[in-house]
């Protein structure tokens, strides 16, 4: 037991008041499922704008877009989940705004919903390129089931996908293409791809992959516009004149947070909307999880936007938790995933005050792991590609900074029991 107030305090927490969630995404639909395991008796209102109760994103751009997985297999928790929780869901239902004085939220159609509670669970939108022709007929994002829908549309045996932008969705993309039948070329503005989340070594080593595979690549590319016929895209035209042919266009170039339902009800926002450790906003009883917020990262003493499931779960229970009067979760490591034809790329950490990277195993075998550590030795981040065992003690020794010997770590005789021991 410590010693913090809250967590000695005898006080019965209520658990009867209104909660409403805006955003019915993975961050929403688990802080529903969690406020209810955790004892919350009060109403739960999840909205949400789309039409599909809570699913996981994360397969649209690999199993389901190959077609390796169904609908169903997407949704979060069956259907008949939220009737036994008496969660009551509102889907196709946007939000107007939020009134703090009144604990209101308005809905598009004008109704209000009062909250006692309120979290945001807004996520973030695909950024938009803003080039002439961006409005042709097969210029796709992705973000939604229903993109997911179109771009599977779009591919298939002699279709060519051009994928603006080389981060995971452009890369996922692609491979699925790939395994489709389809053309693919990812165009970069960055001299690599991957450019915002792995280092050169993990760029390199994914653009070769994908070439291997027969992905085209223009990487310091500038994407000027796009040529259609009738209506409906025929190429990307790029800065230095030529023109790439293409049955449809795919622009995965970030995500941009939902800010602003926040910034107009007074929370405090910076490329996120700012919470504390237990999600709270900076308005009292206004609570934000998941890709939109700005969140503390303890283990590196600074605030970051973490664009990732695990994030939206860590965030959900520190909400439902503080909510629900219990003690704050521990703060975990931030991890990420992609999967990319027979790859399976896992990262933890983030390589914020990393000044070496020591490569474990061989590239060349596409088995292999970097990792990032600072001046005292200590892991930083690691970046394994089919490592799991790497991963696992790497997450591990960045969440407890244990010192490294960089030797033993670049040594594949030294297991990595030993080296974090
Ligand atoms: P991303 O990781 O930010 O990558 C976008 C890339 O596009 C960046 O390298 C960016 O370069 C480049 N770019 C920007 N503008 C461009 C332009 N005009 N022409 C060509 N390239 C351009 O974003 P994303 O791949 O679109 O992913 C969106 C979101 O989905 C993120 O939240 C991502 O984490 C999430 N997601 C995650 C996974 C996963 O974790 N496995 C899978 C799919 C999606 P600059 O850095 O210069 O802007």
């Amino acid at each position: 037991m410590t010693g913090d107030p809250e967590v000695m305090s005898t006080d019965a927490p209520d658990l009867t008041g209104r909660v409403v969630i805006v955003g019915a995404g993975h961050a929403g639909g688990t802080v529903a499922a969690l406020l209810r395991q955790y004892g919350w008796t009060g109403r739960i209102t999840l909205i949400g704008e789309e039409p599909l109760p809570p699913y996981q994103r994360p397969p649209l751009s690999k199993a389901w877009l190959k077609g390796e997985a169904d609908g169903d297999s997407l949704a979060l928790r069956p259907p008949s989940f939220y009737t036994e929780q008496s969660i009551t869901l509102r889907l196709s239902t946007g939000v107007a705004g939020i009134n703090v004085a009144a604990r209101m939220v308005t809905l598009d159609s004008g109704e209000a919903v009062a909250w006692d509670h309120l979290i945001l669970a807004v996520g973030a939108a695909a950024r938009k390129l803003s080039a002439p022709g961006a409005e042709l007929d097969g210029v796709l994002e992705l973000r939604t089931a229903a993109d997911a829908e179109q771009l599977k549309r779009a591919l298939g045996p002699g279709k060519r996908l051009a994928v603006i932008g080389g981060g995971y969705v452009g890369l996922e993309a692609a491979a699925s293409a790939r395994a489709l039948g389809a053309e693919a070329v990812v165009i970069e503005r960055e001299p690599r791809v991957l450019a915002r989340v792995a280092c050169p070594e993990l760029s390199g080593f994914f653009q070769a992959y994908h070439a291997a595979q027969g992905v085209g690549f223009e990487v310091n590319a500038q994407v000027l516009g796009f040529a259609g016929d009738h209506g409906r895209v025929t190429g990307v035209l790029l800065g230095d004149g030529r023109t790439l042919p293409c049955d449809a266009a795919l622009v995965g170039i970030g995500a941009l947070p939902h800010e602003s339902l926040a910034r107009l009800a007074g929370c405090a926002c910076n490329h996120g909307i700012v919470v504390d450790e237990a999600a709270r906003t900076s308005v009292p009883g206004i609570y934000a999880i998941g890709d939109c917020t700005q969140r503390p990262l303890p283990l590196y003493g600074l605030s970051g936007r973490l664009e990732s499931v695990p994030n939206a779960l860590e965030q959900a229970k520190q909400a439902a938790a503080h909510l629900c009067g219990r003690p704050a979760p521990a703060p975990e490591t931030p991890w990420f995933w992609s999967d990319q034809y027979d790859l399976k790329l896992q990262i933890a950490g983030l390589p914020y005050h990393a000044v070496t990277r020591v490569i474990r195993g061989d590239p060349a075998q596409a088995k292999f792991a970097v990792f990032h550590l600072d001046a005292d030795n200590r892991v930083q981040a690691v970046e394994a590609v089919n490592a799991p065992p790497e991963f696992m003690a790497g997450r591990q020794l960045v969440g407890n900074r244990k010192p490294v010997a960089p030797e033993k770590l670049r040594d594949m005789s030294v297991s990595m029991k030993e080296v974090a021991a």
